[in-house]
């Protein structure tokens, strides 16, 4: 086998190797059933047993409250996006949302399908390189959106809005769920694809409290009713059952590492010491503002773009991938998940420096 080297990609993304090799020791027999993992049905006992025990384990992690479904969709985070005011808007209603980047203009786009988002606060006119901390609430919402990390911006919720009244606060985690501890209890739903903190793309994880699922439409198709999906465990079609047993696998590795507290401290100690490197080089400067960094996609710029891709190119033959920006950004993207070991980002700093030497 080749050398793995050190993936910075925004998503899909690294995975913990013990992670993958668990997964690789069970792909043709699943434990000793003698049937790969990807081979079982998903209504035979030995899957049945790998869901129930990857939500135990999700329950157990996030400590999630009892009157939370846990579900396991398809369709990616951009499926929320509509599934979301499918359900819960109808024409003419509002709901607010916070718009700190992409995917919460994506977001806001699919809402005004079905009823009247309300932009309650935008960073746009800083090109999202802040967090907004004022709000202009519209009446009555029916629920509050929100992005918790902005993965092309580089920005990050540092605790959740409050949302007005008892309007329930809806979070696209997709990029950050799971690096810190999160009160469930505060929110309405909170969604992620699995692509970026969680496993392979394919599986889209949906905590929803129990009067949502019950309020969402009936008339629409089944496979958009979140009803349909709690009543049947997320087994009313074929669920993304690979996806679901490696997030299990994700999951159990996140309580083996201490859980939570244990991954924010270790999430803390790389960010600082790469938002320091970059603070103190003559070359490199920081696109978020200080008090907005996100603490998994570190972006970042030289000022120059043709410098910018020498960087790249230059960190690529150092065995440092995925380092380059989004296309609508530019610049540079250190994506450093909870998977991303600290010594690959103990390695950008030293290249980050030989690259600065080089240039004299
Ligand atoms: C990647 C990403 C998405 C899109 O996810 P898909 O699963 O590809 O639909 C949405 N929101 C955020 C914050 C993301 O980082």
């Amino acid at each position: 086998m080749s050398e793995r080297i050190y993936n910075f990609s925004a998503g899909p993304a690294v995975l913990p190797v013990e992670v993958l090799e668990e997964a690789r020791a069970n792909l043709l027999s699943l434990g000793d059933t003698g049937v790969g993992i990807m081979e079982h049905s998903h209504r035979g006992k030995a899957f049945s047993a790998v869901l129930a025990q990857t939500e135990a384990d999700c329950r157990k992690l996030a400590s999630i409250p009892d009157n939370y479904q846990v579900l396991f969709l398809q369709g990616g985070a951009s499926s929320q996006f509509f599934q979301i005011p499918m359900n819960f808007l109808e024409s003419g209603q509002t709901a607010d949302y916070l718009v700190t980047g992409s995917w919460s203009k994506k977001a806001v786009a699919q809402a005004k399908r079905f009823g009247t988002p309300h932009v309650a606060a935008s960073s746009d006119d800083r090109n999202f390189t802040y967090i907004p901390r004022q709000f202009d609430y519209s009446n009555d919402p029916r629920y509050v959106h929100f992005t918790s990390n902005n993965t092309i911006f580089g920005t990050q919720w540092a605790s959740e809005p409050e949302a007005p009244g008892d309007a329930p606060l809806v979070c696209d985690a997709s990029s950050d769920i799971f690096c810190r501890p999160i009160d469930v209890s505060k929110y309405g739903i909170i969604y992620a694809g699995a692509q970026k903190n969680l496993g392979p793309a394919g599986v889209t994880l949906v905590i929803i409290r129990d009067d949502l699922v019950e309020a969402g439409r009936s008339d629409i198709p089944e496979m958009l009713q979140y009803r349909i999906h709690a009543e049947n465990d997320s087994c009313y079609n074929t669920p993304p059952t690979f996806g679901i047993y490696l997030m299990g696998l994700v999951f159990k590795w996140l309580l083996k590492q201490g859980g939570l507290d244990e991954m924010h401290r270790q999430n803390r100690q790389k960010a600082e010491k790469l938002y320091a490197a970059i603070d103190d080089s003559p070359l490199f400067k920081a696109t978020a503002e200080q008090d907005s960094r996100s603490l998994m996609n570190v972006t970042f710029v030289t000022g120059n773009p043709d410098l910018d891709a020498d960087f790249i190119s230059y960190a690529k033959e150092r065995g440092l991938d995925g380092l380059k920006g989004h296309r609508s950004v530019g610049g540079m993207r250190a994506s450093i998940y909870n998977a991303f070991p600290p010594e690959g980002v103990d390695r950008l700093i030293e290249v980050m420096g030989e690259f600065v030497r080089s240039r004299g």
